[in-house]
């Protein structure tokens, strides 16, 4: 227990999704970095030298195959969102390398009803959901569970809207019918450290989706002439500021998701955490989702964003500060305090 005890620790993650700025963030603050990535992935772990070692697999789903290495080289899993949808909730709770965050949290993070318990016991406002189609009585979003990036999701207004969209649908029994919010999306990263039992909010961004994001660059009548539907499929982020009298708020709300997260699960949430929300014309603000890890939209922040330029006199990204919150807890003789 002293200070330079981290360097005990290495930091692995696997080649996707927040990759390239955990590995950064973790040679910031001094840790050797391990990248797991199939065999056709590598190139921007090499170019961009952000990976002290490559651990080449041919599949992600052979991550098990290589975890008796990463165990062996004293290396800390950083779980990201591919990480998660690769492996699975299941998969992720029998690791038993070293992983930062508490696992459990993930069942409730990816079972819907379990997610919409407890955003809702945060005292959150949530879309309303439709269990009987025939109940629709005002725009609704019809989301399939699992769609990649929000392929096929539809918009209906009525129950006979619903009944006719749904059956070009014949192989989709799992989705969700929910309120459509009228609104701006919004995506607020925050960051919990167990340590310093401080909430931070870190940025915010907001997904650049195809087709969602370029109806608008035809005329209504040509989007209706050639039958265009919208989809929501994630092709990149985009930075946001937010009002700063909406501030106060979001603190409030991420500070009760991780107050309720302590009574659903040992430990509680810790690290980072976003809140997906639609904001609407009266500034109430509509949650649809939380991811309970790091999300793609920090990428925008490598070199940190204008919220981490406040607090840290360092470029924090948050890929970094995970780095920063395992190196504290390492040279406070606390590991335990960050893994799960
Ligand atoms: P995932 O992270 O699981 O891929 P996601 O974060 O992309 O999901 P979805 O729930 O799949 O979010 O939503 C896709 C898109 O639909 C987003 O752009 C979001 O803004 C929009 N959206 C989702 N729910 C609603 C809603 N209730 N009202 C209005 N727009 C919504």
């Amino acid at each position: 227990m002293a200070q330079g005890d981290f360097k005990k620790y290495r930091i692995a993650t696997i080649g996707s999704h927040t990759a390239l700025q955990i590995l950064k963030g973790a040679k910031d603050e001094g840790f050797e970095t391990i990248v797991v990535c199939q065999k056709d992935q590598r190139k921007p772990y090499e170019s961009y030298r952000v990976a002290d070692e490559i651990i080449e697999i041919e599949k992600f789903k052979d991550f098990f195959e290589i975890e008796q290495q990463l165990i062996e080289r004293n290396a800390i899993i950083i779980p990201h969102g591919s990480f998660v949808s690769y492996l699975g909730p299941q998969r992720v709770q029998q690791l038993k390398a070293m992983h930062y965050g508490t696992k459990a949290i993930l069942e409730w993070e990816s079972d819907r009803t379990k997610e919409r318990e407890w955003l809702l016991n945060s005292d959150l406002r949530l879309p309303k959901i439709f269990k009987n189609p025939d109940d629709i009585d005002r725009p609704v979003i019809v989301k399939f569970h699992g769609a990649k990036g929000g392929l096929g999701y539809f918009i209906a207004n009525s129950p006979n809207e619903f009944k006719q969209r749904i059956d070009e649908y014949p192989e989709e029994k799992d989705y969700a019918i929910q309120e459509y919010i009228v609104g701006v999306p919004m995506y607020a990263h925050y960051f919990y450290s167990r340590l310093t039992g401080e909430l931070e909010i870190m940025s915010f961004d907001k997904r650049y989706e195809s087709n969602a994001d370029s109806i608008g660059r035809i005329a209504a009548k040509d989007q209706i002439d050639v039958g265009i539907k919208t989809s929501y499929t994630i092709t990149g982020n985009i930075p946001v500021v937010i009002r700063e009298s909406l501030l106060p708020q979001l603190f409030a709300m991420g500070e009760r998701v991780v107050e309720e997260s302590r009574k659903i699960t040992d430990g509680g949430l810790f690290g980072p955490f976003c809140l997906e929300m639609i904001i609407d014309k009266d500034l109430q603000f509509w949650v649809f989702e939380i991811s309970a890890r790091i999300v793609a939209g920090t990428n925008l922040y490598i070199k940190g964003s204008p919220y981490t330029d406040l607090r840290y006199d360092v470029p924090m990204s948050t890929g970094r500060r995970i780095a920063r919150d395992i190196k504290e807890a390492a040279d406070g003789g606390k590991i335990e305090e960050v893994l799960g």
